[in-house]
């Protein structure tokens, strides 16, 4: 048996049959909009897929009741909603699947799914198949789940598409004249964006280009308040970042507090993960077979990136998405591109993208006991303090047992900290605007 089409026999495995009988696919939730308009996608190509929307404290406790406490607070959440989900009267049983990631890389996410499928059968669901999604050559294939190459590059829209609304709306939401106006848009843009992703037949790259435009105007049209808040970045190990369940809903409580938050897109660390295999190529003389359709596909989201960087630019005064070969180069001149456990190189990269772009105050969100992105994350505050002696940046440590005031309290003395910067900073330019000589007047 070949390697790469290895079919593990002790696992359930996703058949054609269960596909075409209609099977329920269940997808957890981590970055909602983005993931979304993917099963959008895949529902038009004859799958029957969900993102779950359930919530809140019991599916932590379902996750700490099937999970060792001491595994990665993101498997906890993800394995506590879909054996929520199961649980719940919702769907049936034995007509579901679900549909997790599998990263592939040296760090525990590449183990979650043996850990969901210990789960489910600990809960009594051991019969419920769960599908890899991956990306390498060698892992776990399932005869009825097949991602195509037009279906990826329309992944790839799905996730550009989800990073410009995450982008704008936090650029409009805490300035909005109407309230909830920005939210709307989203919702309203999210549905629109799915239908187009999902549609049948051609959709001419062109297409999404003039889209991109229309994202940034409808957004521009929104009535906002002229005022200046204190701007936060939002960085970390990926799923904390993005769910709102993993990081108590962490982008609501800035805006609340009066300021801005700034979310690095979900775009650079798909970028992350294909540059990785290049590099493992380079350093390690691994994956060489498969090294030129890395490097096409680096190629072909940077072009799609840098169309979504001009439409912003030309058509707003919004801040832009950062771009993916900015942020090696800043990451490159303080930790080794090899560095890739985790959010490896990624994460100082991203910091040093939003300090490069005025966002010195950064949430740096971390699982607790995630030691790559404790390395990585919190490792490199000292070298970037000392480059960078205002970047004011603050770790915070998310698991089912920390509590939310701690984690609040300790990011509002970063927002303190953050408008006194801000007023320091002010007084010096105007000091320097009026200690400057006066221009002689041209004759
Ligand atoms: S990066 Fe951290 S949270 Fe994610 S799998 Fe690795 S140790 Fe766990």
């Amino acid at each position: 048996m070949k390697k790469k089409n290895r079919i593990d026999t002790n696992r359930v495995i996703f058949t054609r049959e269960m596909r075409e009988s209609g099977y329920k696919i269940l997808m957890p939730t981590m970055i909602p909009r983005h993931l979304r308009m993917i099963a959008g996608i895949l529902n038009a190509h004859g799958y029957d897929v969900e993102v779950l929307d359930n919530t809140g404290r019991d599916t932590i406790e379902s996750g700490l009741r099937y999970v060792h406490n001491d595994t990665c607070y993101p498997a906890q959440i993800c394995i506590g909603q879909f054996v929520r989900a199961l649980e719940s009267g919702k769907y049936d049983p034995n007509k579901c699947a679900l549909l997790f990631s599998q990263t592939g890389g040296g760090c525990r996410a590449s183990n979650y799914i043996s850990l969901l499928r210990k789960a489910l059968a600990k809960a009594g669901y051991g019969h419920v198949p769960v599908i890899s999604l991956n990306f390498s050559a060698g892992m776990e294939k399932n005869p009825g789940f097949r991602l195509t190459l037009p279906m990826l590059r329309r992944m790839v829209y799905a996730v550009l598409y989800g990073d410009m609304i995450m982008l704008l709306e936090n650029q409009c939401r805490p300035y909005e004249i109407n309230a909830g106006e920005s939210l709307a848009v989203s919702e309203r843009l999210t549905r629109e964006l799915s239908a187009q992703l999902g549609r049948r037949g051609r959709l001419p790259y062109r297409e999404i280009k003039r889209t991109f435009a229309e994202i940034v105007r409808a957004y521009d049209a929104i009535p906002r308040r002229d005022e200046k808040r204190l701007r936060v970045g939002i960085v970390g190990e990926i799923f904390v970042k993005f769910s709102p369940l993993a990081n108590n809903s962490l982008e609501q409580f800035l805006i609340d507090e009066g300021a801005e938050p700034v979310v690095p897109g979900f775009l650079g660390f798909a970028q992350y993960c294909v540059y990785n295999s290049i590099m493992d190529a380079k350093l390690y003389g691994r994956g060489k077979k498969t090294l030129p359709l890395f490097r096409f596909a680096h190629k072909f989201i940077l072009g799609k990136q840098n169309d979504m960087i001009r439409a912003v630019t030309e058509n707003s005064s919004f801040m832009p998405p950062a771009d993916f070969e900015v942020t090696r180069r800043l990451a490159e001149e303080f930790i080794g591109l090899g560095v890739k456990m985790g959010e490896g190189w990624l994460l100082p990269g991203e910091m040093l993208d939003l300090i490069h772009s005025g966002v010195t105050s950064i949430v740096c969100t971390q699982p607790f006991g995630c030691l790559p992105n404790h390395i990585v994350g919190k490792g490199m505050m000292k070298p970037l303090r000392e480059k960078y002696p205002d970047a004011n940046i603050v770790a915070v440590d998310y698991d089912a047992s920390a509590t939310v005031i701690n984690q609040q309290n300790r990011i509002k003395l970063m927002l303190a900290n953050g408008r006194e910067i801000a007023e320091r900073r002010e007084r010096e330019e105007k000091e320097r605007e009026a200690s400057a000589p006066e221009e002689c007047p041209v004759s």
